[in-house]
């Protein structure tokens, strides 16, 4: 058996769905990449600008290597929701996807190196500088879709990508993956905050997923609305893409973390930030941290009124972070204006001897929120 062979069948054995090889050169879709960090659609993933030249030329992580394996994992399952009904994405429901695959590529490296086939390698789980979905394009995972993501015709958008750089030589995949967009544009029409411009091309700075993820600081104004009950990620690009509608449900192998099998958005808001890394520990949401997710529920709880919501949120004027009292005073102004006592807090909160960049951001909270909707 050749050494494309051997990987395939390790990969395998490690579970792995999809499996395919790449060259190590520049990404297919570096133009895009190149044009959409040119128009300043990152948001704020600075990152990226950071790391452009290794995003373009994947040598620059591994100077030696000389094909790029790239494998998928499946985690395809039925929705998820809090028990007040608030969305988190399914892929981060259950236990972490970089820990689950960072293991089992280490074991493929490892496996390698034990049959003499590898010397220098590095690998690469979603966090890393590395174009995934191009390379596995390439690597005939899947296709590029309309909403930036990869879509398999099985599967549709619901796995994981990993990649390692070997300095092992492989045979490319020769095999483009089947299945196109066609004239869909379900995403783009269904899209909450219209963050998908054009086909592939997703303005980060108007994407839930970003803002309930990746953003430090309070979400822009005009949005929050639009996040609906999601609380961490967003699936409705995912949820209407035709593709993947009948992937199997692979619910078991992530499971549900017990943070989100009991979470409600009361609980989630009004939490101490002591204990908050163990209650979360082994699951995605920890990237968020304390403080993001807290501003994430208040926002949610802004977007889904209810009696429960209202006093912890009243509760949330006191946080330690601006960015959850940001995000109180907004949901109240939003979801409790009219109520007793409400306008009297949302008053006392503006008048609270914060800073002068706070005050002036606290007005226009209120004023957005209490604005036309
Ligand atoms: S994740 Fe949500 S907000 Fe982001 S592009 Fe998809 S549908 Fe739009
Ligand atoms: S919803 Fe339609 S346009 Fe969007 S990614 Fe799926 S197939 Fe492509």
């Amino acid at each position: 058996m050749g050494a494309e062979g051997i990987v395939w069948e390790l990969a395998s054995e490690l579970g792995f769905d999809l499996v395919g090889v790449a060259p190590p050169a520049p990404p297919p879709a570096a133009a895009r990449l190149e044009a959409w960090l040119g128009a300043g659609l990152q948001g704020g993933l600075d990152w990226m600008e950071r790391e452009r030249p290794r995003l373009l030329d994947p040598k620059q992580l591994l100077p030696d290597a000389r094909s790029i394996v790239m494998v998928g994992l499946v985690h395809a399952r039925p929705a998820v929701a809090l028990g007040d009904g608030a969305r988190v994405a399914r892929y981060a429901a259950g236990r972490d996807y970089h820990n689950v695959l960072g293991k089992k590529l280490r074991r493929l490296r490892r496996r390698l190196t034990e049959r003499g086939l590898l010397g220098a390698s590095r690998q690469v789980v979603d966090a890393g500088p590395l174009m995934e979905r191009s390379h596995a394009a390439r690597a005939g995972l899947g296709f590029e879709s309309k909403a930036a993501n990869l879509l398999h015709h099985r599967f549709g958008p619901w796995f994981f990508l990993g990649g390692v750089l070997l300095d092992l030589e492989l045979e490319p995949s020769q095999t483009p993956a089947p299945g196109s967009c066609g004239t869909c544009r379900a995403c783009i029409d269904a899209c909450p905050t219209g963050a998908i411009l054009e086909a592939g091309v997703v303005d980060a700075g108007r994407c839930i997923s970003y803002h309930t993820i990746e953003n430090p600081g309070p979400a822009p104004l005009e949005l929050r609305a639009k996040f609906g009950a999601w609380v961490f990620g967003c699936d409705v690009c995912s949820e209407v893409c035709p593709f993947g509608q009948r992937a199997p449900d692979r619910g078991e192998r992530f499971g549900t973390h017990a943070a989100v099998e009991t979470g409600r958005l009361v609980d989630w808001l009004c939490a101490p930030a002591e204990g908050h890394g163990v209650r979360f520990l082994g699951s995605p949401l920890t990237r968020t941290t304390r403080g993001g997710l807290a501003r994430n529920a208040a926002i949610a709880l802004g977007n889904r009124p209810s009696e429960e919501g209202r006093d912890a949120l009243l509760g949330a004027l006191e946080d330690p972070e601006w960015r959850v009292r940001d995000a109180a005073l907004w949901a109240l102004a939003r979801g409790h204006r009219a109520e007793a006592g409400v306008p009297e807090a949302l008053d006392r909160a503006l008048a609270r001897p914060v800073d002068a960049g706070e005050r002036e951001g606290a007005r226009a909270t209120r004023a957005a929120a209490e604005g036309p909707a």
